[in-house]
C-alpha cells in the first residue's frame, strides 16, 4: 500500500518536472511520517524512500531509536521550541522551521562537533496569517544574513505553509513571491525551496519547489 502509494507520488513529482521545465530529479520528496509508527517508515525505506519528515522531537526521537539501523535523513518541520533545540541539534540532519536568530544560534551552539553542519531553513509566514509561524518575507535578507554566518548550521533555504487554496493559479503566487525574495539573496547560495505539499505540489514545482514534504497521501490519513 505504502509502497504503491510512494511510487504513484514519485510519477506526480517526476511529471511536473517535465511540465514545468524542471530539471528531472531535482524536486526531492520528503516523506512525512507524524503520528504514524515506525513500521510505517520502514516499509517506505524498503520501497527506496530516505527521507523522512518529523513535527513533534519526543515522537520522532523514539522513532529514531526504533530505527537506528536505517540509514535515514531526518527532517524537523514542526515548530521549535527553545528547550527542544539540543534534541534537535543532536538527532536531526535538516530543522526547515527556524524562525528566530535566536532559535538557529542555539542550534548552533547545540551542534555536536562530531555531527557535519546541520541544514537548516528559515520559515517564511508567505500568507500573513496572525497564527502561523514563519517571518515575513520583508524580514528575510536580514535573517539570512545573520543566520548564514553562525559556524555549525548550513543555511540552504527557505521554507512555506502557505493558506490552503483550491485554485492553482492563486497556489502559484505565494510561491512566486518566496522565490523571487530568495533570488534576491544569489550571493549566499542558497539552494532549497522546501514547500508543496499534498494538494498544491504541481504549483509548488511550477515555482520552483527542490522539497515537497507529502504526509497523508503517502501514509494515509492522520487522526
Ligand atoms: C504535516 C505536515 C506536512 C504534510 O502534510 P500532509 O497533509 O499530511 O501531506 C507538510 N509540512 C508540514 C510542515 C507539516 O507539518
Amino acid at each position: 500500500m505504502i509502497a504503491d502509494r510512494l511510487k504513484s507520488i514519485l510519477t506526480q513529482i517526476r511529471l511536473a518536472e517535465t511540465a514545468y521545465n524542471r530539471k528531472p530529479g531535482s524536486v526531492l520528496l520528503l516523506a512525512v511520517s507524524k503520528t504514524k509508527p515506525a513500521a510505517d517508515i520502514v516499509a517506505a525505506y524498503r520501497a527506496g524512500q530516505r527521507h523522512f519528515g518529523e513535527s513533534y522531537s519526543q515522537e520522532a526521537l523514539k522513532k529514531q531509536r526504533e530505527l537506528g539501523a536505517f540509514d535515514i535523513t531526518w527532517h524537523f518541520i514542526g515548530p521549535v521550541q527553545s528547550n527542544k533545540t539540543k534534541a534537535l541539534a543532536s538527532h536531526f540532519d535538516w530543522v526547515h522551521s527556524v524562525d528566530s536568530l535566536k532559535i538557529a544560534q542555539r542550534l548552533s551552539d547545540q551542534r555536536p562537533s562530531t555531527h557535519p553542519p546541520l541544514n537548516i531553513c528559515l520559515q517564511v509566514n508567505v500568507s500573513d496569517e496572525q497564527s502561523k509561524s514563519g517571518i515575513s518575507l520583508s524580514e528575510l535578507p536580514q535573517l539570512c544574513e545573520k543566520v548564514a554566518v553562525l559556524p555549525n548550521i548550513r543555511l540552504r533555504g527557505v521554507m512555506a505553509i502557505p493558506m490552503p487554496e483550491e485554485n492553482f493559479e492563486l497556489q502559484r503566487h505565494p510561491y512566486k513571491a518566496l522565490y523571487k525574495a530568495v533570488s534576491r539573496l544569489g550571493y549566499l547560495r542558497l539552494d532549497t525551496l522546501s514547500f508543496g505539499m499534498s494538494g498544491d505540489l504541481n504549483a509548488a514545482i511550477a515555482e520552483g519547489s527542490t522539497i515537497v514534504r507529502i504526509g497523508a497521501a503517502l501514509f494515509g490519513g492522520r487522526e
